[in-house]
């Protein structure tokens, strides 16, 4: 059988200045032990503005948390007034970036083409994307969802090698339920997300497709998280809201207890 490292992901958004940053993730390093960070891959995802305070703290104190940004940029460096280059994220020591978020696909009008040369530029500098895909409320009322989330999985992998996708991440991140209290049920979770397995499947092959995580992101919680991971294609979280609380974001990770 193949094992999947579950990997619970804290989306910080736009909050959290570099002394509230160092706070959280103190909590967060202080309350996990070494074998749950090692059982359950943990990860942050500041503002940039934080990223060099996450650095200091999990380098000075070797803690076994990743982090990573919310967006990058897809060119490599140049006049992008504004735009954050991949190299400068790895040059700050991430291992992550979330691409395609559908705070960006909505506010940022990102397509899937733009969020394929982003998850590009980040592969290119050794980033792991977090690629999130996920249907609005109309399309998940039309029974659609499926192939609405094929499409973008589809366009946002164009060109990439197996040994690539095998570097990608996906996060099925249903729009209707992301801050809005509402969670899909397992079931619906589990349509998604096994449902892009088999895409993967059919777009590069069987053994890709088992070595990808797919994670499931929508008003997460600690109350709901077990359920969720107890579906056999959901491999771990992309958390927004309840990632802001160090007890709630311990408790999700601490998930298998
Ligand atoms: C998100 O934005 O990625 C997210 C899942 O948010 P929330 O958990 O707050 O619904």
């Amino acid at each position: 059988a193949v094992t999947r490292r579950p990997l619970m992901a804290g989306n910080w958004k736009m909050n959290l200045n570099h002394f509230e940053a160092n706070l959280l993730l103190q909590k967060l390093a202080a309350s996990l032990t070494e074998k749950q960070l090692t059982d359950v891959e943990c990860v942050v995802l500041p503002p940039f503005t934080d990223l060099r305070t996450v650095q200091t703290a999990v380098d000075g104190d070797k803690l076994l948390i990743g982090y990573g940004a919310q967006d990058l940029s897809a060119h490599a460096s140049g006049a992008y007034t504004g735009e954050i280059a991949g190299s400068m994220l790895a040059k700050l020591g991430c291992t992550y970036v979330v691409v395609g978020h559908s705070e960006r696909r909505q506010y940022h009008r990102e397509d899937d083409a733009l969020v394929g040369a982003k998850v590009k530029a980040a592969l290119a500098n050794g980033l792991t994307p977090i690629l999130c895909v996920g249907e609005g409320l109309d399309v998940r009322e039309q029974g659609d969802q499926v192939p609405h989330c094929n499409t973008q999985l589809d366009g946002a992998l164009k060109g990439l090698t197996a040994e690539e996708v095998t570097r990608v991440v996906v996060a099925y991140e249903p729009v209707w339920a992301i801050g809005t209290g509402k969670t899909a049920t397992p079931e619906d979770a589990q349509e998604v997300c096994g449902a892009l397995r088999t895409r993967l499947a059919e777009l590069y092959d069987q053994a890709t497709a088992d070595q990808v995580r797919v994670l499931y992101g929508g008003s997460v919680k600690a109350a709901n998280v077990a359920a969720i991971m107890a579906k056999p294609d959901v491999d771990g979280a992309l958390v927004g809201g309840a990632s802001l609380d160090a007890e709630e974001f311990v408790q999700i990770c601490r998930f298998p207890e």
